[in-house]
């Protein structure tokens, strides 16, 4: 596996593999990789003839320096799994070639998708996100980009930045892998506690139990309650809304 750790190497690269016929598949992560992640990787794989993997703890997309400090970074431990997966190229770069000095603030209308849900309790979040996902994939395009719909917001917003800045990349929402309990694989799932792994479990039944229920009438209530109820776990927002405006909706029949 070839490893890259400029955007400028990595656009000749991939410009040389495209003068050559091949496709090119792009999978943004922050590393601490997991079956999810490598799932991605493998649907890239699949669909075309070079796939580059990134790895980079984006700063400017947390609010919290206490959870940037704290996200894992098992660098020597991903370039073993992606290069079993037989991916081409890592691209690693470091926080000054994302964010030479200088650079004008990036501030992208998202209509209004980045203020709601995560975005509301995330000031800024979404900012982040669109900010390193527009320099990564400005470097790769044209090309096929994968991202989980674990972070359906994100790829919503995503899918719009691609649109206004008329980007020459393909997206590829891809299925959530979870633990076999349910838990849906996360980077920060290290974190958890045996018994805090257990009660984040009410989070993919819960989810269940709605797309069963969700056209009763109090689905949503009762969904709330069930996850409140839980000892240890603090609900920050729970909506049926619609995925395109993200806007809540009522499902009752
Ligand atoms: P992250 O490293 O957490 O920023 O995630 C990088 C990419 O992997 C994003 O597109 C995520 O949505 C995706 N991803 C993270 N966890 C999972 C999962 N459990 N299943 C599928 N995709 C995932």
């Amino acid at each position: 596996m070839e490893i890259i750790t400029t955007r400028k190497a990595l656009k000749e690269t991939l410009d040389q593999h495209r003068r050559s016929g091949r496709s090119v598949g792009i999978v943004p992560t922050m590393g601490a990789l997991h079956a999810g992640h490598i799932s991605l990787v493998e649907r890239a794989l699949a669909g075309n003839d070079v796939v580059v993997c990134t790895i980079f703890v984006n700063p400017t997309q947390f609010n919290d320096p206490n959870d940037l400090e704290r996200y894992p970074r098992p660098i020597e431990n991903d370039k073993k799994m992606l290069a079993k997966t037989a991916c081409h190229i890592l691209f690693l770069p470091d926080a000054d070639e994302m964010y030479p000095e200088g650079e004008p603030a990036w501030n992208l209308d998202l209509e209004g998708l980045d203020t709601v849900l995560e975005g509301a309790h995330r000031p800024g979040h979404y900012q982040g996100v669109t900010q390193v996902v527009y320099k990564l994939l400005s470097a790769g395009m044209p090309c096929t980009a994968y991202f989980g719909q674990k972070d359906y917001q994100q790829f919503r917003v995503l899918a719009h930045m691609v649109d206004v800045k008329k980007m020459e990349v393909n997206l590829v929402r891809c299925a959530i892998v979870r633990e076999p309990d349910g838990l849906a694989m996360s980077s920060r799932n290290v974190h958890l506690s045996p018994g805090e792994h257990e009660r984040a479990l009410v989070l993919s039944r819960t989810l269940s139990w709605l797309q069963q229920h969700y056209t009763e009438r109090d689905a949503l209530s009762e969904a709330r309650a069930m996850i409140e109820r839980t000892p240890g776990v603090e609900l920050d927002y729970l909506e049926i809304v619609d995925g395109n405006r993200m806007e809540p909706v009522s499902p009752l029949k």
